[in-house]
């Protein structure tokens, strides 16, 4: 049940004054639903409205505000010229300019001899000083202009000025609440109030109260990022008390695996093994990420997890983000599954009837081991005789809601199966801390020993007849080569070279047959046959899209070209790279970019030729793009942030996450005064679900 006190925040956007029919799907889009949200919409700077003199001496671009006289109006003469009133500040005449104003409008407010305030910005042109679309104010109706004026990024069709309203409103609606922060690290911060902090965001006594760094901004980043990370730690303890199955292996199919591997096992992947055993041996249910970078060895690590699940005495499924990984991992899984000599299918949404309705009697009547799936696992209709462990292949690409819909087909009674995530995409760790603290990790951050590093290079566009000979060499000698391009139809706009001409023109080059294509459009049975004839060797060059950014295995193929390599994101590129190098044989990426490149893309693309590490690749992509970008953030799961920004605060952020694990720790079902509190701030924060779970402890 949400405080009564903070009704008055509720209250439906629709309330808010200059809030119409028209303006409230534009509210919505800033994110604006209920009168509170408009206090998290920030300012980007200040009107100073302190009275002055005159402009006389006035920088060119300061804001300013001044009493005048209005002189004399003068209509423009043709069309798309300004409306200019000349106005006297009792030093100087200078003048008030419009453009395309209704003229009735303009001799109503500011007739000629009347007194105004005018509050604006001063330019100066032909060497006279004028002020472009004043705010203007009739001293016989309001007050004068005083003090300063938070400005609003106008957006989305929203004027500053009803933006700066309904931020006044929300203000005034705004109570004072509960303080919910430890008082002693207040006082060290110097942070005001909840109250206060919004008052000075939205009323600020100077420019100064709007900087990213001051007291009030970062309180309110701090409050954002500590409910974020409470809500987490409040659903992790409940999980941690969730009841799970208890299952330890004896080692004696793991044994038999690791007898038949031309190699040992890394010591991450050792130390990843030991941890997930350790949680599978407890009564509470896993929640683990194994995260490393492509060819880390992430699958080994979870068939070996997924053989406990089997030593003691139950059933393991695996599942992919698409049809071609599951059946990547089915085969791949093949060897190892026939040296533990356990029972090994698969389960995709385009078996065969007959053959979907056999597998899943066979796992009804527990005679599978391991299945290899794709959504279809989630099926009502799929049934486990004992599911103890779920895999999780690709995160990013799975909801929260999904991965634990399979979990909880393990066993009724709220005992799930035990999950393990795998991930490829190297998260930065700042953002990692922020959208993974519900999960215990584990990161593979050691290589397989004996891997070669890519010859990675970078190569301008026109030089592409040069990439063609070296290739034809290549190619002669026997070596596949993966080429990829960024969209799959020409477009004229965007000048995107079309994988269809490029494959077209490459198999003139190569030699039909020598040359497939695999691209988001194709029919599914199209794609699967080139990437068969790639990997048996029938094709050495395989021209394709993004598709084969995830998880396609061809250890034989060692040369990647990346054309327009500057339209790709960092991650991307190490992720599409990470496809060769995964045999023996020396490997090169040829990073194909269209010239010329500004300094940042040069830089971008620079990294990649540094380094193979997927974390430090990760940071540099952070740091160069900035939090803030979307797409990053989207990658990362990271919940928006409307205060917060992790390049200003990032720092916070560990010590938001101390803060709440110590609350959790103290105060689990938040009773005390301060947990009262910080229900408050979960609520005003929107964090209803994790309220909830105080319920359900
Ligand atoms: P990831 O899933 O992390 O991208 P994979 O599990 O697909 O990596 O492993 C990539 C390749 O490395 C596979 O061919 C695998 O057999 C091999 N491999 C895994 N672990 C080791 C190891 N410890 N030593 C040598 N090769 C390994
Ligand atoms: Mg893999």
């Amino acid at each position: 049940m949400r405080p009564e006190i903070l009704f008055p925040l509720f209250a439906d956007a629709k309330t808010l004054p200059g809030v119409g029919p028209k303006t409230l799907p534009l509210f919505e889009r800033l994110g604006v639903r209920k009168v509170g949200d408009a206090l998290f919409l920030p300012p980007t700077g200040v009107i100073d409205r302190r009275l002055r003199p005159s402009v006389q001496g006035a920088m060119e671009g300061t804001t300013l505000s001044v009493r005048v006289v209005v002189l004399s109006h003068s209509i423009p003469r043709r069309p798309g010229a300004p409306y200019r009133i000349t106005v006297n500040d009792g030093s100087l005449d200078f003048v008030l300019v419009f453009f395309r104003p209704s003229p009735d409008w303009l001799t109503r407010i500011l007739p000629v001899g009347a007194v105004r305030y005018v509050c604006g910005k001063i330019e100066h042109y032909d060497g006279i000083a004028q002020m472009p679309h004043p705010e203007v104010i009739d001293p016989e109706k309001e007050d004068a202009p005083d003090g300063f004026a938070p400005v609003y990024p106008a957006t989305a069709g929203l004027g500053q000025k009803v933006i700066a309203k309904a931020a006044r409103t929300a203000l005034d609606a705004a109570p004072d609440l509960p303080e919910w922060l430890d008082p002693a690290w207040m006082a060290k911060r110097g942070w005001p109030s909840w109250h206060a902090a919004v008052t000075r965001l939205h009323a600020p006594e100077g420019p100064g109260d709007l900087e990213a760094d001051s007291p009030a901004r970062e309180r309110l980043a701090y409050d954002e990022m500590l409910s974020h990370q409470l809500a987490l730690m409040l659903v992790r303890a409940r999980r941690r008390r969730a009841k799970g199955r208890v299952s330890v292996g004896d080692g004696r199919l793991q044994g038999k695996v690791r007898a038949s591997l031309p190699f040992a096992l890394t010591g991450a992947q050792e130390r990843a093994i030991e941890a997930i055993a350790a949680d599978m041996a407890t009564p509470h249910r896993m929640l683990r990420l194994l995260q490393g970078d492509v060819g880390a060895g992430k699958t080994l690590v979870a068939f070996m997890a997924m053989l406990i699940a089997v030593e003691s005495g139950g059933q393991a499924a695996l599942m992919a983000p698409t049809e071609i990984l599951a059946r990547q991992h089915h085969a791949g899984l093949g060897a190892l599954a026939e040296a533990a000599g356990i029972r090994l299918a698969i389960l995709t949404g385009k078996d065969r009837a007959s053959v979907r309705r056999a597998t899943q009697e066979a796992l009804e009547a527990g005679e599978i081991d391991i299945v290899v799936g794709t959504h279809a696992l989630f099926q009502k209709s799929v049934a486990f005789a004992d599911l103890r462990m779920v895999v999780v292949d690709e995160q990013h690409r799975f909801g929260v809601d999904q991965r634990n819909e399979l979990a909880d087909k393990g066993q009724g009674d709220g005992v799930g199966a035990d999950i393990l995530v795998m991930s490829a995409t190297p998260i930065p760790r700042t953002l990692a801390l922020a959208s993974y603290g519900d999960m215990d990790v584990s990161v593979l951050d050691e290589k397989p020993p004996g891997r070669q590093p890519i010859d990675t290079r970078m190569v301008s566009l026109s030089r592409y007849d040069d990439v063609v000979d070296s290739l034809r060499r290549a190619i002669a000698n026997g070596a596949r080569a993966y080429w990829i391009c960024p969209l799959v139809e020409e477009s004229d706009v965007l000048d995107v070279a079309a994988a269809e001409d490029r494959a077209r023109v490459l198999a003139h080059t190569f030699g039909e047959g020598r040359v497939v294509m695999a691209h988001g459009r194709q029919k599914p049975g199209e794609k699967d046959a080139a990437m068969e004839a790639f990997r048996t060797g029938a094709a050495q060059v395989l021209v394709a899209t993004t598709v084969v950014e995830v998880g396609v295995d061809v250890p034989e193929a060692t040369i990647m070209v990346i054309e327009h390599a500057e339209r790709f994101g960092l991650a991307q590129l190490h992720q599409l790279r990470g496809r060769v190098g995964r045999g023996s044989a020396r490997s090169s990426c040829v990073l194909l970019y269209q010239g010329p490149l500004g300094e940042t893309a040069r830089e971008r693309l620079g990294v990649l030729r540094e380094t193979e590490d997927g974390f430090r690749i990760a940071e540099e992509d952070l740091r160069l793009r900035g939090a803030g970008d979307l797409l990053g953030v989207r990658q990362a799961g990271l919940p928006r942030m409307r205060v917060a920004d992790l390049e200003v605060h990032g720092d916070l952020l560990a010590v938001a996450r101390d803060d709440a694990r110590l609350i959790v720790n103290r105060d689990e079902a938040l009773e005390t005064d301060r947990g009262k509190a910080l229900r408050v701030l979960l609520y005003l924060m929107e964090r209803d679900g994790a309220v909830r779970y105080l319920g359900a402890a």
